[in-house]
Parts: C-alpha cells; structure tokens; sequence
C-alpha cells in the first residue's frame, strides 16, 4: 500500500457509508440514529437533488375511504405488466407510518379544516391520494426539515462537495468507496472503509441533453455499483415529461401538466393541433403518448408550442406564477406567445436491482430511492409515488442495517484502484447527452440504439475521466437493455416494434458484463448507419 493512499484513507470507525442527500439518503441517516453514520453529498445539502424540485407531493392512501389495496391497483395499472404486485401493496401500506415520520421530523403537511391530512388528486390515481405542502411545495420543504433535523443530530457526519467514483470490493463484499472532490479532477481520491454502503444518489435525467434533474442526477450511483458487479434492473424504462420549456436552460423548467388540464393546446409552428390526430383524448392523453407526439413534431422539423394564450391569457401569472417567470426570464410572454417545449427526462424507473428489504446482488451494499428499482414502478411510475418508494425503502434498509452484525471491523481496501484522473472533456458529455436525447430517448429503434450502445460502449472503455466513464457506464445499459427489449411497452417505445408482446412480459435483469457483450455483438455485426433521428 503506498504511503499516499494510507495517508488519504479514512478509516470509517462506524462502518456505515450512506451517499447522496436527499430524501433517501437523509431519511436513512436519520432512522439509523443514534448509530453512527457518514453521508456522503456531491452538493451541499438542500442541493442537487431532486428531492427538492418535487411539486405534486406523496403518494398515501391515509383518506378516509380510500385504502392501500386501491393505491397498488393504480400503481399496478400504470406499470403497463412489469409492476411487482407484493413490492407495490408492501410500499402503498407502509406509506401512512412513514409520512407520520415526516411529520415528526417537522414537514409541515398541509391539513384540512378539521385537522386531518389535506389530499390532493393526480392523474391515474382513482382517489385523492397526495400529501403536499403550501401547494406545490412539497420537496423543498421535506428538504429543509430533514436537513435541519440531520444538522441536529450528532452522530450523523456530512461530508459535502465529494462525489463517489468507485465501489471496493473484496470477494463480492463491498469494502470501501473511492471519493474525489467535486470540480477538481486532478484532487487526490479519498477511501473510506466501510462494511455498509447505502446508494441514494437519485436518477439519471441529466444524462439526456433535455431533462427536469439536477446536474448531479447523472447515473453515478448506478454506475458505480454496475462496475462492482451488481445485478442491475430495468434500465430501458425511462419517463420523459412531456412539456419543458425550451428557453436555454438547463436543466429545463416545467411546464406543468396543469396547464393542460386548464385548456392549453399543443401546436405546431404551423398552428395546428398535432395531438388532435394522434389520441381521443388529444393534449390529456397519458404522459407517454403526449410526450411521443410533442418529440415526433419537433423530430420532423415542425416544432412543439404550449399555447395557453386562450386558455389563460391575462390570468397565467396569477395561476402559475412559477412557469410564467421561467417564461419571461427568457423574453416569453405566455399570455401572449405559445411557449416553446421538448419531452425531458424526468425519472428512472430502472436501476440498481434489490430486494424488499433494498439489498443488492452484493453483500454490504444497500440502494433506495430513485437510483434503485424495487419493481414497484414497473414500465412507467405512477406520479407522486417516487418519493413514497424513497421514505419506504430509506426505512427499510435502517432496519435492516440495524439488524446487521457489523461490528468487525472492514478489511482495508487494497488500494489498487487506479487514483488517476483526467479532466472533463465537455465535448464528449455533450456528445453523450445529445445522442442520449435523439438515440435512446422518446422513440427509439434498433439501428440508432445499436450505434448508441457501441459509441458507450467504446466511452466507457477508453474514458480518461472517471465521472465521464462513469456516465457512459449507465448510458450503455440504458441503450443496451433499450436494444434488447424487442417490444413496446410503458415508457419504452420502439417504432420498429410498436406493440406489447406478451412473452417479454418480464422485468429486465442485466449486469455490465452482458451490456458489454451486446456492444461486442454489435460490433461483430455489418453497419448499416441510421438517419437522424431528431433535428
Ligand atoms: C422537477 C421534478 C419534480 C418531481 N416531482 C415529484 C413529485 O411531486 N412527487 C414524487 O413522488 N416525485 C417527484 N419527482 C421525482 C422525485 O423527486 C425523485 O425521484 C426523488 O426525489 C429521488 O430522491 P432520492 O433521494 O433518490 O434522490 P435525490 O433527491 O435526487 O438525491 C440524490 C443525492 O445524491 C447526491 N449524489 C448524486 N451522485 C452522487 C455521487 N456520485 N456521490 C455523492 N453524492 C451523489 C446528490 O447530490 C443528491 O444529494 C420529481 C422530480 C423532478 C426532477
């Protein structure tokens, strides 16, 4: 061992590692006190994480009249086959006990005139179902008790503005974790020996040129684990919304659903109402359908407008305050102009496999919240119920570490990971992004999927910059699993298999090692070069 990595190796004498900071990672933190534990956050706390930018709210059958069996027959409805009937009921049960933890940890959930839990409805819910805070601001404030009540709590230890860029791993148990200092790649690498690591990195939105997530929602949670080895789930099943606003921003703003629901069109640059064709139900059809119609207008050079300018007219800033700033911000008066918008990536249903307990494939490495899948979403996640599948599983895995005997102490890593690193190359992630958007994004086939999977593929093996390597880690299995799934099916379309299959009605398991021999399988195979999917 060489005397730069002992003198840069923490020795974690609590042995519990958890990494992210948002409602999964904070909420574990805190059930595990007073049990020493170290969270480890690429922002500071309260930042990068899209815990905070939630609006709608939880998901929780606590009305009265309305019970856990209806709430997982949602989910399941939603979830388009894939959904895992027991993980759904389990999580839709458990959902009152863990909102009353966030009241005790100081949510201010907002009450009806009587004092009971106030409810609101989102689409596919079959009853008033959502706990929210002031209206729209349900994530920022989860966000601010939790961390006041982390801040508070003295055996929990923060280490903010480090990124994770490896697992260690000594015969299939994960022994440490390798962080660097977030915007110095050149920064020496720490190791922290632990017996427990907990992923709650979040999602993978910003790996899309077009997405709703922090820039820390990049899919290095997932990454890392798939280096280790662990099983992974479902990558192909990603949500797009199908309205952000296109005004230079990124990540982009939302246009919300709402808006729709109160008589905005979607239009073309040639005025006309493309959904009208496209579904009965037209711009309020599902998510899925509007956000395919809104990426094929712009696909074939007509371009995508939410135009609220009847709708709402002079009342839009007084209804969506929110969406009228970000509007007018960028020179956009949507009382009087059409706005113009994209699908975005939004939320990963797939990620790191684990059981309902939020154990992975390998021992001593634990996922929740968004960066895992616990098969409750299935193809497509029900709205609100990300958060709720976050708290559930945060609880869960304290449990479950508590119940640990991890009391030896970790045997120290061995240091033979590499410490070097090279500087981002923008390009490339651009690159990266950009062809995430157009060859793996909205609507996808097997010609331009199989180029994605081979341009990741050759990134993550040739990357000199760890977090760029890591990022093409998880595109590929995004695009690998994407060109395996010969179907469609929730939020995966294939217009070359345009239908569902009965037969591929399972979940996908799949590990980098089977993502990599689909690339080489690919390479192996005649060219054929794909057109442009998107202008
Ligand atoms: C705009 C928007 C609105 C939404 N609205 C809702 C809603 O109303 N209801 C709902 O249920 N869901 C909603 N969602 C989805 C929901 O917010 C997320 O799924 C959920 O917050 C994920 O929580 P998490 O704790 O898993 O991850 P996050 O809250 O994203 O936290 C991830 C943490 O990990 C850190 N991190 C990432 N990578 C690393 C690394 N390599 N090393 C160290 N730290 C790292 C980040 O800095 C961050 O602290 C919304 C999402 C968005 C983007």
């Amino acid at each position: 061992m060489s005397d730069n990595f002992e003198a840069n190796l923490i020795r974690n004498t609590d042995n519990v590692v958890i990494v992210g900071g948002g409602l999964a990672g904070l909420f574990c933190a805190l059930k595990l006190a007073p049990r020493p534990v170290t969270v480890i956050s690429a922002a500071p706390l309260g930042q990068g994480a899209s815990t905070a930018w939630a609006q709608g709210g939880i998901a929780a059958a606590v009305a009265e009249g309305d019970s856990a069996e209806a709430h997982a027959a949602d989910t399941i409805a939603v979830g388009a086959g894939l959904v895992d009937e027991t993980i759904a009921l389990g999580i839709a049960r458990e959902a009152g006990a863990r909102i009353h933890d966030l009241l005790r940890y100081g949510v201010p959930f907002d009450r009806d005139l009587e004092g009971r839990l106030a409810v609101g409805r989102e689409a596919a819910h079959s009853a008033r179902r959502i706990v929210h805070v002031r209206g729209d601001m349900a994530g920022k404030a989860i966000m601010s008790a939790l961390i006041e009540a982390v801040r508070a709590t003295p055996s929990i230890r923060v280490i903010e503005g480090f990124a994770a860029e490896a697992l260690l791993t000594d015969d299939g148990a994960v022994t440490g974790l390798q962080i660097r200092k977030i915007g110095d790649a050149t920064a020496k690498p720490l190791t922290i020996a632990s017996r427990a690591v907990v992923l709650a990195t979040g999602g993978i939105g910003h790996l899309y040129a077009v997405t709703t997530n922090p820039a820390e929602a990049s899919g290095l949670g997932l990454a890392i684990a798939a280096r280790a080895g662990a099983v992974i789930a479902d990558p192909e099943f990603v949500q797009f919304h199908p309205t952000a606003i296109m005004v230079g921003r990124d990540p982009a703003p939302l246009a919300t659903e709402a808006l729709r629901g109160e008589g905005a069109t979607l239009i073309n640059d040639k005025g006309e109402r493309f959904m009208l064709a496209r579904h009965p139900l037209a711009e309020l059809a599902p998510r899925d359908i509007v956000a395919r119609g809104v990426f094929a207008e712009i696909a074939a050079g007509h371009g995508a407008f939410l135009d609220a300018r009847e709708a709402l007219g002079a009342h839009f800033a007084a209804k969506f305050p929110t969406v009228h700033a970000s509007c007018m911000a960028a020179g956009i008066d949507p009382a009087k102009q059409p706005i113009p918008v994209a699908p975005a990536a939004h939320y990963h249903m797939g990620g790191i496999a684990v059981d309902a307990r939020g154990r992975t494939s390998l021992r001593g490495l634990w996922a929740g919240g968004e960066v895992s899948s616990t098969g409750a979403h299935g193809a497509n996640r029900l709205a609100s119920n990300s958060l709720l599948e976050a708290v559930v599983y945060a609880g869960r895995i304290a449990e479950d570490i508590e119940g640990q005997a991890l009391a030896a102490p970790a045997r120290l890593p061995d240091g033979s990971m590499s410490p070097r690193n090279g500087p981002m190359p923008a390009l490339s992630e651009r690159n990266l992004r950009t062809m995430m958007a157009s060859h793996v994004g909205v609507i996808r086939d097997r010609e331009h999927l199989a180029e994605a999977v081979r341009s990741f593929a050759a990134l993550e093996r040739d990357a000199g910059n760890i977090a760029l390597r890591n990022m093409a880690t998880t595109a590929l299995l995004v695009a690998s699993s994407a060109w395996a799934r010969r179907e469609s099916r929730g939020a995966h379309y294939r217009k070359d298999y345009p239908a569902e299959r009965p037969e591929l009605r399972h979940r996908t398991m799949t590990t980098l090692i089977a993502a990599r021999e689909i690339a080489a399988s690919l390479d192996r195979a005649p060219l054929r070069s794909p057109q442009p999917m998107i202008a």
